[in-house]
């Protein structure tokens, strides 16, 4: 694995190039295992692009199958808090398993937050909570050293900044962001629809979460509503498709981390073949 870092602005144009690749007789047989092999089979093209890298210079990876170009773009994000570790399982069971649509390109992240997952912290090795981080009018910078510090600043992370450009670029259609350990959908009212799809296939009740550290309204009187500082809630705010969180239990098991959310995400966000 390398671990050179790419200079400013070549992660949108390796992924300009990629998605201006327009489906040619690319030899087909060997899985993408590196960052520049674009192979294509029956369910589409296969490729891996690096994102960004984290403060310890570890690559963010995405892992994408299907059409870049199909009118449906997804994201599965198996994990931002390095100690959440099963939506990292539904990842890379989806990296193997997973039968796009025809019309449909699902982007896999396994982690956004390799540091954390390497070391089974929550935070990233500056301590910072990546879903707290995101710049959004409800950053606070405060609770520093605890589980849940924004940061100094909004988007302060390399792996928030990293994957906030690559959503910009991408902009997908539906987006799965997934945490533990409350085994909820974290209702956000945005799409309706798809909240309850992921209810039916994940078997999992629909419910507000609360993000701590948040403040409530703290100047009604001159602001509007108050937008977490989550990945969900910037997303929901900044482009027309809709990111849910979705809270595994604790200690899911081994099917339902695989087959049953691995394919019930997909079928929820409308990329699924079968
Ligand atoms: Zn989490």
């Amino acid at each position: 694995m390398t671990s050179s870092r790419l200079p400013a602005g070549a992660m949108e144009a390796v992924l300009l190039s990629l998605l201006a690749t327009t489906g040619g007789p690319v030899a087909a047989t060997e899985p993408a295992t590196d960052d520049t092999t674009v192979t294509v089979s029956a369910s589409g093209k296969r490729f891996v692009t690096v994102l960004g890298y984290s403060v310890q210079d570890r690559p963010i990876k995405a892992f994408f199958r299907g059409d870049p170009n199909g009118p449906n773009q997804v994201v599965v994000l198996g994990q931002m808090h390095g100690d959440e570790r099963a939506g990292v399982r539904t990842a890379r069971w989806l990296q193997r398993h997973v039968d796009v649509n025809r019309d449909s390109g699902v982007w896999i992240i396994p982690t956004m937050n390799p540091d954390g997952f390497a070391a089974n912290t929550r935070q990233n090795a500056k301590g910072v909570d990546l879903n707290r981080n995101w710049p959004t009018n409800g950053w606070k910078d405060s609770g520093y050293g605890t589980c849940c510090w924004g940061g100094p600043r909004p988007a302060s992370a390399p792996e928030v900044r990293a994957m906030r450009g690559f959503l910009k670029e991408i902009r997908p259609d539906y987006i799965a962001s997934i945490h533990q350990p409350y085994g909820v959908i974290a209702s956000n009212g945005k799409d309706v629809a798809y909240e309850k799809r992921l209810t039916q296939r994940l078997g999992l009740p629909r419910t507000e979460v609360s993000v701590r550290a948040v403040p409530k309204r703290e100047e009604p009187q001159d602001k509007g509503e108050t937008i977490a500082p989550t990945l969900t809630s910037w997303y929901n705010d900044v482009r027309p498709g809709t990111s849910v969180t979705i809270e595994y239990v604790r200690r899911p098991n081994t099917h339902f981390v695989r087959v049953k959310a691995g394919r019930g995400l997909l079928r929820s966000m409308r990329a699924f073949q079968r």
